[in-house]
């Protein structure tokens, strides 16, 4: 039988990020697989100019926009704004 579609369906074609953008991530290289063949991308945060490996899933469906040191400051700036927000009567 003349299919080459069997062949061509078990293997994912690797789509390349490298050099795009995601929030404030850019993205550099190709990381290695993580757990469950999960793939990774090697990304520079603009903030802070840290390099950190990525899933590329928490790239692509936004769930990862820079890396953990802006999430923990973003949780303070929010609990700071909320304070004061508290104490303006805006929030009750
Ligand atoms: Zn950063």
């Amino acid at each position: 039988m003349a299919n080459g579609k069997v062949a061509q369906a078990s293997r994912r074609p690797l789509i390349d990020l490298t050099g795009q953008r995601f929030g404030h991530w850019t993205v550099l290289q190709r990381a290695p697989n993580g757990p469950g063949k999960t793939t990774r991308w090697l990304c520079k945060c603009e903030l802070c100019g840290r390099e950190v490996i990525v899933q590329r899933n928490n790239l692509t469906n936004g769930k990862s926009t820079r890396c953990g040191k802006h999430r923990q400051l973003q949780a303070q700036e929010a609990q700071l704004l909320r304070v004061s927000r508290i104490a303006r009567g805006i929030v009750k």
